[in-house]
């Protein structure tokens, strides 16, 4: 993405066509701060991707989109190849579907559909201030591109829908296109 000093990025090299879905990066992140949270004000703070100056302090009212267990992190390295995992995946912890999935936080649909590998059936959001969600391997998609969602609203139900082995969401946050921490904007656990 031609972002910032050297070393912030590394780059590894092409990854067999298999393990290519859009949920798996194929560069190594060895930090994120486009969205910090400042623990004194309890507010997410936004950076230049560039710079890494602060340019915007958000106070955002945040959900988990679904109920159940982690079971990988953002970041985690114990996967194949040791890719980086762009998000969280939450599964029912009874591996069972159909748990309602709610925005974590509001903003307008921009995608809801499906992509046969991957996402499966997924929907994105637009929060605004460059902040947008994803909400991978539904087995239903009820919300719609460009109706308006705030928590609460469920806009599918889990699923494992594409490149998945087992019932759970992928909820992935981006800030300027670039994979953060959901935990940066979410308190405890799911
Ligand atoms: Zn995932």
């Amino acid at each position: 993405m031609g972002l910032g000093s050297p070393g912030f990025m590394k780059s590894r090299s092409p990854l067999p066509k298999r393990f290519s879905a859009p949920f798996i990066s194929k560069t190594v992140r060895e930090s994120t701060f486009e969205a910090t949270l400042n623990p004194q004000t309890n507010s997410i703070e936004l950076h230049d991707p560039a710079t890494g100056k602060v340019i915007k302090d958000l106070k955002i009212t945040a959900v988990w989109p679904v109920h159940g267990v982690v079971t990988l992190e953002f970041g985690a390295s114990d996967f194949p190849f040791q890719l980086f995992h762009t998000g969280i995946d939450i599964a029912n912890p009874h591996s069972q579907i159909g748990d309602p999935i709610t925005p974590f936080t509001e903003g307008t649909v921009t995608f809801a559909g499906e992509s046969p590998i991957g996402l499966g059936k997924h929907v994105i959001i637009d929060h605004g201030d460059n902040i947008t969600s994803f909400y991978g391997h539904m087995s239903a998609v009820y919300a719609v591109k460009g109706q308006k969602v705030k928590p609460g609203d469920v806009i599918g139900l889990e699923g494992q829908s594409g490149w998945a082995t087992g019932p759970h969401v992928h909820f992935q946050i981006d800030v300027y296109g670039i994979p953060v921490n959901p935990r940066t904007f979410l308190q405890g656990n799911p």
